[in-house]
């Protein structure tokens, strides 16, 4: 049998962390799937090592083989429990940045006063993080950090968002080629998996560069309105959880396996079987 990569956003994806219900028994029978041998397991989120690691134990999520995390800055490639950086990956995403670590850009972007640094810990070789005011995402509060980063000769991607319980902004500056996209891509090629073989999961807007690929994709049912409709506005492979299959609500782990069936129906006897 073939193998597959199955690639999981973690938040509100894997991890039934939303306001919408969870199908009782729905990750458990996504533990079951990954324990198969030809299912290599890659999580792909936001969230640092240690944050992942957290949720796996609070979870109970099944222990991955490979990990993207901080949106793409870092991977790790998992072994018996023993996580390692990949070097490679490094490598891969290093030219972006020329040889400026953190610090250059750090003092690239003194004076813009609106920029609060995060806690040490919330910063990588790769991805330098501020807070900000809510009111942050406008074209020229964006323009005015894009400028100084491109008079250090740098290609970086910006990426906003909002932790709505602590009312705050948060952005996140990587090298421009450390994304989920790139980084799934990198992993296919390391390990030869041809695109039919590969299958993504995700539900909000940083998963919108793989859900808009040409990466075979699910977006799971408690996807927000907004993110379907952007999803939707491209010619990406996407499927939209609906609910329904093996009675099931279609919303996080339920939704990634909705989505395994419609791209890979041979699954779909295997499942039945584990019920
Ligand atoms: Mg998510």
């Amino acid at each position: 049998m073939s193998r597959i990569l199955l690639c999981a956003d973690l938040d509100r994806t894997l991890i039934p962390n939303g306001d919408a219900p969870e199908s009782a028994g729905a990750r458990a029978l996504f533990r079951q799937l990954a324990c198969k041998a030809e299912v290599r397991l890659v999580y792909v989120s936001g969230r640092d090592r240690s944050l992942i690691e957290q949720a796996i134990k609070e979870f109970d999520l099944p222990v991955p083989d490979d990990v993207i995390a901080d949106v793409g800055a870092t991977i790790y490639d998992i072994k018996k429990g023993e996580w390692t950086r990949l070097q490679a990956w490094d490598d891969e995403i290093a030219p972006d940045w020329g040889n400026l670590a953190p610090a250059d850009l750090q003092a690239g972007l003194t004076g813009l006063n609106a920029l609060q640094l995060q806690e040490p810990e919330k910063q990588g070789r790769f991805k330098l993080s501020y807070y900000t005011p809510v009111t942050w995402n406008k074209p020229s509060a964006r323009a005015a950090v894009e400028t100084r980063l491109q008079a250090l000769g740098l290609k970086a991607n910006l990426i906003w968002s909002m932790d709505d319980a602590r009312g705050v902004g948060l952005l996140d500056i990587l090298p421009a080629s450390a994304n989920k996209r790139h980084a799934i891509e990198f992993l296919a090629a390391r390990f030869g998996f041809a695109r039919r073989d590969m299958l993504f999961a995700g539900d909000s807007g940083n998963d919108l560069d793989v859900l808009t690929s040409p990466i075979p994709s699910v977006l799971v049912a408690n996807a927000s309105d907004d993110v379907r409709r952007d999803a939707l506005a491209f010619d990406g492979d996407l499927y939209l959880a609906q609910g329904g299959y093996l009675g099931m609500n279609g919303n996080y782990s339920a939704g990634i396996l909705e989505g395994l069936v419609h791209y890979h129906p041979r699954y779909d006897r295997w499942l039945r079987e584990q019920l």
